[in-house]
């Protein structure tokens, strides 16, 4: 094993870069330094949600870490062995859950027994995935590479006040190489509104933008009131049930944000995806990338060659033997294939 230090430049990204090291270090065991975290960013360096992804996955690996201040820009991370079990951790503002959540679910694949993971923070923020989205979209992926694990939303969190809480349970095992084709006939539509502390019209004139845009009918939209302690939050979920796959589509009400406009968000994205006739939308694609490449293979056709997509493919292929193609067929068509090299 090469324990030589990985260097990295984490101005090619955002926090997903730093995320993706940490998960690629301990399954490695290659040490890293990353410099730069975050520097493009308005407030660069170490967030409260990424100092608890590194001191969780310190945790579970027994890590040596140096740099572990907020806004620490610089970083030093020496793995050790992985180990199962019962873990919390507070993000300890309505720093994403999930993102740290996904930090640590493919390192304890590798552990050395099952692992339950509580993670308390925000569970539905708006540039993150919201826990729905795992729930629906992703784990079901990776149950299908092999993957034995559990999601359990216990408390709603939304952006600032978060106190949510979800709670994984897992066991250890290999993945296997998952290959995605065209998602196929949709079986399932529904779209949900989340109000928490928020009045219910907005929840209703959001499902009204959704029905009358994408001509979905009266018993395809929910409104759900979520305890009013939860909030303030809304969010509106978008479940799109395919042959191959569900994808879930957000976005999240902010002050100063219609509802219509929040509606469209949502919308926008999820007719850009149908109408591409690509297998993945845009944040399932950054996010099977590691898992695939776990699995030694992988392949899907996404609509973005987003920033989040090819930076991660970068840190992937420092840290394992593996190699992405990407072939474009057209603006809104890209192929990309992980094979083990
Ligand atoms: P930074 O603040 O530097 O941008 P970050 O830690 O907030 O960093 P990113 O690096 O931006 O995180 O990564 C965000 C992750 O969340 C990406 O994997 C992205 O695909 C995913 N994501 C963002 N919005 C959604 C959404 N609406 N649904 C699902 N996933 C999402």
């Amino acid at each position: 094993m090469n324990k030589d230090f990985l260097e990295l430049d984490g101005a090619i990204g955002g926090g997903q870069i730093l995320r993706s090291a940490l998960s690629l270090s301990m399954i490695s065991g290659r040490p890293f330094r990353i410099r730069n975290i975050r520097a493009k960013r308005s407030r660069p360096g170490l967030l409260r949600q990424h100092l608890t992804a590194v001191l969780a996955a310190a945790q579970v690996s027994g890590a040596v870490v140096e740099g572990t201040e907020l806004g620490s820009q610089t970083l030093c991370f020496t793995p050790g062995p992985i180990r199962g079990g019962n873990y919390r951790f507070a993000i300890g503002s309505g720093g994403s859950c999930t993102l740290v959540l996904q930090t640590l679910l493919p390192a304890l694949l590798f552990a050395d027994g099952p692992s339950t993971l509580e993670v308390s923070g925000g569970t539905h923020n708006p540039l993150a995935p919201p826990v729905d989205f795992l729930q629906c979209a992703w784990l079901p992926l990776l149950r299908r590479m092999g993957a034995e694990v559990e999601l359990e939303l216990l408390r709603h969190g939304f952006m600032m006040a978060g106190g949510g809480v979800v709670r994984l349970r897992m066991a250890p095992g290999e993945l296997q190489p998952l290959h995605l084709e065209a998602p196929g006939a949709v079986s399932k539509r529904q779209a949900r509104a989340l109000v928490a502390g928020v009045p219910g019209h907005v929840g209703e004139r959001e499902l009204q933008r959704v029905g009358k845009r994408l001509g979905w009918s009266d018993n395809e939209l929910h409104l759900q009131f979520i305890d009013n302690d939860q909030g303030p939050g809304n969010s509106l979920l978008l479940e799109i049930g395919c042959a191959t796959l569900t994808e879930v589509f957000s976005a999240f009400g902010q002050p100063r944000l219609g509802a219509e406009r929040v509606a469209d968000l949502a919308v926008d994205e999820a007719r850009a995806w149908l109408a591409s006739g690509t297998a993945v939308g845009e944040h399932l694609s950054d996010q099977l990338l590691l898992p695939m490449a776990l699995a030694g293979g992988g392949s899907f056709s996404t609509l973005v060659l987003s920033d989040h997509l090819v930076s991660n493919i970068d840190v992937i292929q420092q840290f394992l033997p593996v190699r992405c193609q990407i072939q474009s067929k057209r603006q809104d068509f890209h192929d990309i294939a992980i094979t083990a090299v």
